[in-house]
């Protein structure tokens, strides 16, 4: 077995500057040269996972295939690098401390005081270990990289433990198998415009004051940064001018791995890290896709607009694997997705007299979009909006995607409004109701929060009957699928033949035929509504189908593209024209954007397009 290459990603001056997407472009470079590649993100708080997070804390709860509920950044990774994470990809202060007191009340510390240093600081190396082995790609090779992103910036009370972990594991795995890229934020105040290199200086001195030298500083700025400011960095920070990168602000996420490529990084990389490949080839040559990619982004000419029912967006985070899923299709289809969220509780009616403009100016909103996702939520706020813009959607043949929680506002809905049964609810929002179509599972444990959810992978069967379904035709018309899950309630089973008389099919269910996972409308355009979240297995390069199908029905392309054997015309709008040579060496640099208003591909946000 080769031996394993690792590579720390730290931050300095402030986070939230881009680390997730600038370890994933690492790791996107170095798997465009053929290299298997893991990652791993610390994040050093106490929390066990992100499954009691509530999304305004911090954006969306991630599902892994194993039922892993973690960090959105290891969303970023799956999607940038193609792979498969698993829970153990995400180490969290709680799990490390977790660990070591199980192992202090099994006897397993013979006697001796337990300490941060050497115990806690032997775990995560141990643990860092173990997990960059353990594959990630379909292949099932064990990766020969692994690359680590330290949550927060250097010297945070919260990331010591970790920092003195790297600072020993550097000598335990030896020089050439360990290197650091450190990524630093250089402002650039409007009232000179100058580049103020002082934070990074500061950040770096810290960083090798607690004994880790970066051997890469990424330096993130509105605008690129000059070469007298590289060799100010290089001087102050004992680094060489040519490691010291700028990746400004630019149109889009997906440009940041060819950026950082045209800084030869894959060449010093395989040099720092003795990774074994020969002389590469002209970029153009290995990072094609990515190159491609951008082209076909920056090329985009018609749009598409999609209303997101949510109940959660003050924070746009919250809703990000559905953001990029949507973009995503649309890419592929060849439309730039405007999304207008719209907060569920403002289209209740109990608004029209609370505050009817922001109830009106949602419903105007909503009617003015294309399509509709209502996506997952918990809690009983917004759901009677939801309900409400389901069934416009229902009466208007406006094509809707239902994910989870929207799955079970469709239920609600069609049951009050077509069966006719008043106080149809689910058992989340009123524990008694007299048509209680929506129910919790025997999985639901009240006692106790966190993994105590249907959650991870799980098999969908499509019913036999199904066979002309569109979500079905969408997906390849296969006999079964397999997506993540994170959902407490489901469809109650004794509803389900009445629904269906009605014209709402179920036509795909789990293995024992118990659990309703996938609706379709029949005589709609597109009214197709999911238990399970198909947001987290979309991929730049491979669109989710139900999104697929939703912009395709908005464009009334669904039909076209149906009659093709699921292909997409030649003659409609594609975009798949490429930069010329030139414009790839200029790619377009965006103004500031640190506030977010105007647009939230900024790579400073998370919430950017990937
Ligand atoms: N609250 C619903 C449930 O627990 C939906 C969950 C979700 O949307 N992720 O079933």
């Amino acid at each position: 077995m080769k031996t394993m290459k690792y590579i720390l990603v730290t931050g300095g001056v402030i986070s939230g500057v881009g680390k997730g997407v600038i370890s994933s472009s690492f790791g996107a470079i170095l798997k465009c040269c053929g290299i298997e590649v893991t990652m791993i993100k610390i994040d050093p708080y106490i929390n066990l996972d992100a499954g009691t997070f509530s999304p305004y804390e911090h954006g969306e709860v991630y599902v892994l295939d194993d039922g892993g509920e973690v960090d959105l950044d290891l969303g970023n990774y799956e999607r940038f690098l193609n792979i498969t994470l698993h829970s153990q990809n995400n180490i969290t202060t709680g799990k490390i401390y977790q660990q070591v007191i199980n192992k202090e009340r099994h006897g397993d510390y013979l006697g001796k005081t337990v300490q941060v240093v050497p115990h806690i600081t032997d775990a995560i190396q141990e643990w860092v270990e173990k997990v960059a082995h353990k594959p990630v790609s379909e292949n099932g090779k064990v990766p020969e990289v692994c690359i680590i992103e330290l949550g927060g910036i250097v010297g945070d009370i919260e990331s010591m433990a970790f920092i003195e972990a790297f600072r020993q594991f550097q000598f335990r795995v030896e020089r050439d198998n360990f290197c650091v890229a450190h990524v630093s934020l250089v402002p650039q105040p409007k009232t000179t415009g100058e580049s103020k290199t002082k934070p990074t200086q500061t950040s770096v001195r810290e960083l090798r004051g607690a004994g880790l030298s970066p051997d890469i500083i990424v330096c993130r700025s509105e605008r690129p940064i000059t070469q007298n400011v590289k060799e100010k960095i290089s001087n102050f920070c004992h680094v060489a001018t040519q490691q010291i990168i700028s990746v400004p602000d630019l149109s889009s996420v997906y440009e940041v791995p060819v950026f950082i490529e045209k800084h030869d990084m894959a060449k010093f990389l395989c040099h720092r890290l003795q990774l074994g490949i020969g002389p590469l080839p002209p970029m153009k040559r290995y990072m094609t896709p990515w190159i491609e990619l951008g082209a076909k982004m920056r090329h985009l000419k018609d749009e598409l607009s999609v209303a997101i029912v949510g109940k959660y967006t003050r924070l746009e985070d919250s809703y990000t694997s559905i953001t990029k899923a949507l973009h995503h299709a649309g890419n592929k289809i060849g439309y730039k997705v405007n999304i207008k969220f719209i907060e569920a509780s403002n289209l209740e009616k109990t608004m029209l007299v609370d505050d009817p403009a922001s109830y009106h100016s949602a419903w105007r909103d909503l009617c003015l979009c294309d399509c509709m996702v209502v996506p997952g939520g918990f809690g009983k706020r917004g759901v009677e909006g939801m309900i409400e813009a389901v069934r416009w959607c229902r009466l208007n043949d406006k094509p809707f995607l239902g994910i989870c929680l929207g799955f079970q506002a469709a239920v609600i809905e069609f049951a009050r409004n077509v069966l006719g049964l008043e106080d149809a609810y689910s058992t989340e929002v009123k524990e008694d109701a007299t048509n209680p179509v929506v129910i919790d599972m025997p999985e639901h444990n009240p006692g106790a929060m966190g993994g105590t959810m249907r959650l991870g992978k799980q098999t969908t069967v499509f019913k036999a009957s199904s066979a002309d379904s569109k979500i079905r035709r969408l997906y390849g018309n296969p006999k079964e699928i397999e997506e993540r899950h994170r959902h407490r309630y489901e469809v109650n089973p004794t509803y389900i033949d009445e629904l269906e008389e009605h014209g709402l099919k179920f036509i795909g269910v789990d293995r024992n035929q118990e659990r309703m996972e996938v609706l379709e409308l029949e005589g709609h355009p597109y009214f197709v509504a999911v238990q399970f979240h198909p947001e987290y297995l979309s991929r730049p390069m491979k669109p989710s189908p139900p999104f697929m199908g939703l912009i395709l029905s908005a464009k009334e392309r669904l039909k076209g593209y149906f009659a093709r054997g699921c292909k997409l015309s030649p003659r409609e709008p594609q975009s798949d024209c490429y930069d010329s040579e030139d414009e790839l060496n200029e790619l377009t640099v965006k103004k500031i954007n640190l506030d977010k208003d105007e647009d939230n591909s900024s790579a400073y946000s998370s919430s950017s397009l990937l």
